[in-house]
């Protein structure tokens, strides 16, 4: 398939507009152009948001059945173009076409899930006569929707964590203006597509594409913003958080998530597993595997099994069905990668495989070894390699597992009952997958983290919870 070089427009309150400032939007395989899409200015920001004001007032006021029709209409255009979708997934992307498809299908099963959940946003009645006083007074709260809802999103899942945002905000009655990774601009602008051909009243969804460090000041200090949703890095989300002011913020942030395999695990689901979780996305995904924490005995096989399926791994074109893994989405990211993997090994870490740069491209690494005084051992590396340790028992293992400043996932591969129970416990993270790796999600389930990985929950139903607000309704009776 080729893609036609075309100038792409940005939806500023219901009209799809041009600039003679654009981005060029380039594939990271063969930094091929791909399409442009226009550099919004300050001033196109703070028109986009004058429009969102009417744009939450025209949302607020559609019914449900209205917005479940639009959300389930959006979904099937999705579906009967899911080929096109992943495509270009796939193309501005790192993603591999398999990853993409599956990026599309989720993104369908996003928006569906919001509809079913927007008719559940459903208040309570109060028994106010608990309070000794309040005899003679019966009520109960509504949930209503926030106003207009700011969404930032990353680069590596371009399709469905911005139909994360999208779906429930429109789900919950809310105006929402996205402003995607300018790396991957294009998914985001497919998806309001999808929802002007749904028939979204015009001013409810805008899509702003532009320069975050240019732009997204004004989106993220403006009063008219009642929430900020983001999903990216750490640095980004500390600064937003400090300038956000009084607002509500939810903030998806990254990891470096662990894996436990102890000594009763199924080995070949435990190596399987943690290598597609290692490796997915080309290891740019926020509940990747990064630390292994293995039990002595079954260290050594272990570690053979997972060299020998590492390298069993094609790296590639993204667009071939043979192919597991494409390139980083960016050069520069691959340098970063190539950079943290030498800083390692130049402090004793031992290269069991990969560690090679070629472009954009990294070949899937595995270390060990690894001191804890390096970079690679704490923060993030956003790139296909993971590091593998030895462990005594649980107790070090979770203790190892809870030493760093992230905690979104983990995983734990053990047949004991107790033990599973123990990790639960005493993991500091937002979700445990037990006889899985860290890289298990649906969209219905809470997502999100504790420490530096977050703030608040995504998954429908709970991103509705953030995306609205309760008001009281209190009778007082003459009785
Ligand atoms: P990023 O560099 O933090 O960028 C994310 C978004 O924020 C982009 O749209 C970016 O715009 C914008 N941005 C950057 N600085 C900003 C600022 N000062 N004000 C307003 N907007 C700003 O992250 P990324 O490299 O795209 O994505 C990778 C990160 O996302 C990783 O850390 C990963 O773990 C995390 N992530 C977390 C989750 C989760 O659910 N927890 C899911 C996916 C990814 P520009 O593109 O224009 O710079």
């Amino acid at each position: 398939m080729t893609v036609q070089i075309r100038g792409q427009k940005m939806l500023i309150g219901g009209k799809w507009v041009g600039r003679d400032e654009i981005i060029e939007v380039r594939d990271p395989q063969d930094n091929s152009l791909i399409d442009t899409v226009p550099a919004a200015s300050k001033e196109d920001m703070l028109q986009c948001i004058e429009e969102a004001k009417e744009g939450a007032k025209i949302a607020a006021s559609m019914p449900v059945h209205e917005r479940i029709r639009v959300i389930n209409v959006a979904a099937d255009y999705i579906e009967e173009n899911k080929e096109k979708y992943a495509f270009i997934i796939s193309k501005e992307g790192s993603k591999t076409i398999r990853e993409a498809q599956k990026e599309a299908a989720r993104c369908i099963q996003t928006l569906r899930i919001s509809a079913e959940e927007a008719r559940r946003i459903n208040g309570e009645t109060i028994p106010f006569d608990q309070m000794p006083g309040s005899e003679n007074r019966v009520g109960y709260y509504y949930r209503f929707p926030i106003g207009i809802i700011a969404a930032i999103t990353p680069f590596n899942d371009p399709l469905n964590l911005v139909a994360h945002k999208v779906g429930p905000a429109i789900a919950s009655g809310n105006a929402i203006i996205v402003k995607p990774a300018t790396v991957t601009p294009l998914s985001a602008l497919l998806l309001a597509e999808a929802f002007s051909h749904a028939g979204l009243p015009p001013k409810v969804l805008s899509v702003i594409t532009g320069h975050g460090r240019e732009i997204g000041d004004i989106l993220v200090t403006h009063p008219a913003i009642r929430m900020i949703s983001f999903t990216g890095g750490l640095e980004a989300g500390e600064e937003i958080a400090r300038k956000a002011g009084l607002k509500k913020i939810g903030l998806e942030l990254g990891s470096n998530s662990p894996v436990i395999v102890l000594e009763d695990a199924d080995l070949e689901e435990a190596v399987e597993s943690s290598v597609s979780g290692a490796f997915w996305a080309a290891g740019q995904n926020c509940l990747g595997v990064q630390r292994i924490y293995i039990q002595d005995s079954i260290y050594e096989t272990f570690q053979k099994a997972f060299i020998s399926r590492t390298e069993q791994y094609s790296v590639g074109d993204k667009q071939s069905y043979q192919t597991d893994m494409g390139p980083l989405i960016t050069e520069k990211e691959a340098i970063r990668v190539e950079k943290m993997v030498e800083e390692a090994i130049g402090k004793g870490a031992f290269l069991l495989t990969g560690g090679q740069r070629n472009g954009a491209f990294y070949t899937p690494t595995v270390l060990t070894n690894v001191p804890e005084n390096c970079q690679i051992a704490k923060e993030e590396i956003f790139g296909p390699v993971v590091l593998l340790y030895p462990v005594g028992d649980l107790d070090e293992a979770i203790q190892k597992s809870n030493s760093v400043d992230y905690g979104l996932q983990a995983g734990i591969f053990t047949k004991n009952i107790e033990k599973a129970h123990k990790a639960i416990a005493q993991l500091d993270v937002g979700g445990i997958m037990i006889n899985d790796s860290s890289d298990y999600r649906i969209d219905a389930m809470p997502f999100g983290g504790v420490k530096k990985s977050g703030l608040g929950r995504e998954g429908i139903k709970f991103a509705l919870q953030e995306m609205t607000e309760p008001k009281v309704v209190c009778f007082k009776l003459n009785q």
